[in-house]
């Protein structure tokens, strides 16, 4: 079962959402609001896309 983080966008708050159908939409358990933004779980090898430009070319990514 996939369970997804999500944060409201209204109130801030963070929870899970387990979605068992894709028409099912999160809404925030504090507020009831439907203005969420999903958070994608932290991949291990998935660079964040934020390169400050100081890296050299010693590192090549293994993954
Ligand atoms: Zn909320």
């Amino acid at each position: 079962m996939p369970v997804y983080e999500y944060k409201c966008a209204t109130c801030g708050a963070e929870f899970t959402f387990l979605r068992i159908k894709a028409s099912d939409e999160p809404v925030c358990p504090e507020c009831k609001s439907r203005q969420v933004t999903k958070k994608i779980s932290s991949f291990s090898c998935s660079g964040g896309g934020i390169f400050s430009g100081g890296f050299t070319s010693s590192g090549s990514g293994g993954c």
